[in-house]
């Protein structure tokens, strides 16, 4: 498979909604977001590492689309502006420090009005703020969710640990 094929479709979705471009699809690119969650609990219930694969799909997506609308000098604002651009959800600051951040996602993709299933489920969006932060500040970052929807909180947290610097 061609992740650069996928990243290039997901970059050119982002710019349309960006510009208010219609969609290309004639139904519109919009679905009940009920099914794409069922969809997403539905592959997390198949165990077998599932949670670190869809972390990996968010941080590739982090790093090589999402990071290229994300401004280093005012980096929290305008992430906070594509994930909401991009209808991912709303990212909120509750906390910044040098070594550790502590975001809210309200209104999340992957959780919003799920049922408590007794589990996180925003593995895509935990990698999405790894790989956005990492290319962004170019340090190691990992992003753990700490509340969901899916295990009966209101909203999205997550732990954002920053490591030491990489140098690429
Ligand atoms: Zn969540």
């Amino acid at each position: 498979m061609d992740k650069e094929l996928l990243h290039k479709k997901i970059k050119k979705d982002i710019e349309d909604l960006i510009n208010n471009h219609p969609p290309e699809r004639t139904l519109g690119n919009l679905i009940p977001l009920s099914i794409f969650q069922a969809v997403r609990i539905g592959v997390l219930t198949a165990g077998c590492g599932i949670e670190a694969i869809i972390y990996n799909i968010g941080k590739d997506i982090g790093r090589e689309v999402i990071s290229r609308y994300v401004d280093r000098d005012n980096l929290l604002e305008s992430f906070a502006e594509i994930l909401k651009k991009a209808k991912i959800g709303i990212l909120e600051v509750k906390k910044v420090e040098e070594n550790e951040m502590i975001l809210i996602l309200k209104d999340c993709i992957s959780c919003h009005n799920v049922p408590n299933v007794g589990t996180t489920l925003c593995h895509f969006e935990a990698g999405l703020i790894a790989g956005t932060l990492e290319k962004k500040l170019r340090r190691k970052v990992n992003a753990v969710e700490t509340k969901c929807c899916g295990k009966g909180d209101e909203y999205c947290e997550f732990l954002v640990k920053i490591e030491d610097k990489l140098y690429w």
